[in-house]
């Protein structure tokens, strides 16, 4: 921030406009801010191509990088949300639910994030009435500009001083033209001005139309997009083109002429079968050096080669397949598969490490419990199951059925959260004869409620009538095949539920042969559950998907993927 700048803003009096938004601590200049915004239309792999960056930035160059995404909805975090409409609930270390663009972040950085990682209008909102409420406007109108513009750039800049990055990333949710995200930008164009040019550097992906009756590539939609940031008083320092093929250098020039952003910065990104090869295509395009030569940094990519090779190896191994299995998806949400975007992840970069390709077939439960389907014929061609997360009482019967094909054919079974429920109501009907069996969740009365809300429990847990969410340690028990694929006595795993195995129940389970292999520290709270003797049959209370990266595959993962690797027929 410039320094002339900087005292300007602090002028706190009634007698001037300006709203000064920066924490104790924080060192004008000492962060450098890359901010993303996307335009044309929503949908085309901004949070990808953000979460790329961040990869290059830290892992490639060795920055301290810290991602932030905007969404510009009401909600004040993405808790409330359904799935079926808006992909993926994803959820952090430290409980906040949130956008899936931040698994990417996580997966692609390679680090854990917090809630300070993730902004909505009604988080932002939510707060300036807070403050305004306690008195802490100091008699001012609240205002769009400087207050809500303020806050943001606040909230930015809190960021830099926490996590001590060297680049805070900015993804700005929806396009530009949005209602929603437009003050947004206006901060983000007042934060260039504050931290001065040399400090920040916009980068706007946008689309490039292809009609088919044309057959080549338009570039007048984005040229009108990057006119309407420009408006917003934002210059871009680089355009990616996003496209279905390269985009030609004609285009380039043409989107380079009405930008003002040299032709070299019109970067072309057209779609690529794997996220992982993305990174390694854009420095190849020289992104990364430009951003930093443009921030004025060091280039540290010799540096860090070691980590780049370990990420080449990767790619190189997705790209093997001489070995193929297909992993049946037990599920309710199957038209929007971005609502299991994680666990789809997971597989993808779980697979090179047993050398073999993933195919997902997704399947409906609905045709097995109206009997309309066999059981046989579902599980055809199938390696392995996955029963997924998910809520309410939709086709839960099914879903049984499947856990209890698996656990009596030997098929590898890999429960998560919900799925753990099931494999519990498939283990307490079909083998210690509870035929009653049921989850409170589904019957409210039933008589044998062996998954259960539990009272004492949420108090000990201290949330109330909430889910019991985040990140939480599990101790897993010794001479077991948790034991074994995670080779160590706590794990911390990430929960989002609202029920779990009743107490009562534990001694029957465990009496006909379920081993519960990982349980909360201190309280009977069950956590992983597996079978002995069947190859491979593990559920987990917690969404192990959540902490799988590329360079570190979830051990479970792992363990079921080389089960499916070994049953395969
Ligand atoms: N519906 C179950 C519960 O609330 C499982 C939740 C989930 O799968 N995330 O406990």
């Amino acid at each position: 921030m410039k320094k002339e700048i900087m005292e300007e803003l602090s002028t706190k009096t009634d007698d001037h406009e300006f709203y000064f938004s920066a924490p104790k601590g924080y060192t004008p200049g000492k962060t450098k801010y890359v901010i993303i915004t996307g335009s044309v239309i929503s949908g085309v792999g901004k949070g990808t191509f953000s979460s790329c960056i961040g990869n290059i930035l830290s892992l490639f160059h060795g920055y301290k990088v810290s991602p932030i995404k905007f969404d510009g909805y009401l909600n004040c975090d993405a808790g409330t949300l359904n799935p079926f409409r808006h992909g993926e609930v994803f959820v952090l270390d430290d409980g906040t639910e949130c956008d899936l663009d931040l698994g990417s972040y996580e997966r692609m950085i390679n680090e854990n994030l917090s809630k300070d990682n993730y902004l909505t209008s009604g988080k932002i909102f939510k707060m300036i009435i807070d403050k305004e409420r306690e008195g802490g406007y100091l008699g001012r109108d609240v205002q769009f500009i400087p207050h809500v513009t303020g806050e943001i750039k606040g909230f930015l800049r809190s960021l830099a001083v926490k996590s001590e990055a060297d680049i805070v990333l900015v993804e700005v949710g929806g396009t530009v033209g949005d209602l929603e995200n437009s003050y947004f930008i206006e901060a983000m164009r007042e934060l260039s001005y504050e931290e001065g040019r040399e400090n920040v550097f916009f980068i706007n992906v946008t689309y490039i139309l292809e009609p088919r009756s044309l057959g080549e590539h338009k570039s007048k939609a984005a040229q009108l997009g990057i006119k309407n940031l420009m408006s917003l008083g934002v210059q871009p320092n680089m355009v990616i083109c996003r496209s279905e093929k390269p985009v030609n250098q004609k285009v380039r020039e043409k989107i380079s002429i009405y930008s003002n952003v040299p032709v070299s910065r019109v970067v072309n990104c057209y779609d690529v079968e794997n996220i992982y090869k993305i990174p390694v295509f854009l420095m190849d395009n020289g992104v990364d050096k430009e951003i930093i030569r443009c921030l004025g940094m060091k280039n540290n990519s010799d540096i860090n080669r070691d980590n780049f090779g370990k990420w080449s190896q990767l790619i190189k191994k997705i790209e093997m397949k001489d070995k193929e299995i297909t992993v049946g998806m037990i599920g309710k949400y199957t038209n929007v598969h971005d609502s299991y975007l994680s666990i789809l992840n997971a597989l993808e970069h779980t697979s090179p490490y047993v050398g073999a390709k993933v195919n997902v077939k997704w399947i409906e439960t609905t045709e097995i419990e109206k009997g309309k389907k066999k059981m046989e014929d579902a599980m055809k061609g199938l390696d392995g199951i996955i029963i997924p997360g998910g809520f309410g009482k939709r086709g839960i019967e099914g879903k049984i059925m499947f856990a209890k094909y698996a656990r009596e054919n030997n098929i590898p079974y890999l429960g998560l959260c919900l799925g753990f429920q099931i494999a519990l109501l498939d283990f307490a009907r079909n083998v210690c004869g509870i035929t009653d069996a049921n989850s409170t969740e589904m019957d409210p009365n039933t008589k044998s409620p062996v998954v259960d809300i539990l009272p004492e429990q949420k108090k000990i847990e201290g949330l109330g009538g909430n889910m019991r969410l985040g990140g939480k340690d599990v101790e897993v028990k010794k001479g077991t095949l948790a034991h074994k694929l995670y080779g160590k006595d706590i794990v911390r795993k990430r929960f989002r539920h609202r029920f779990e195995c009743n107490p009562k129940y534990i001694e029957t389970f465990e009496k006909n042969g379920l081993v519960f292999s990982g349980k909360h520290p201190k309280y009977p709270i069950m956590q992983i559950l597996e079978i002995p003797k069947h190859p491979f049959f593990v559920a987990t209370q917690y969404h192990a998907e959540f902490t799988s990266k590329p360079l570190e595959p979830e051990p479970l993962f792992l363990g079921f993927l080389e089960a499916c690797v070994k049953e395969k027929k």
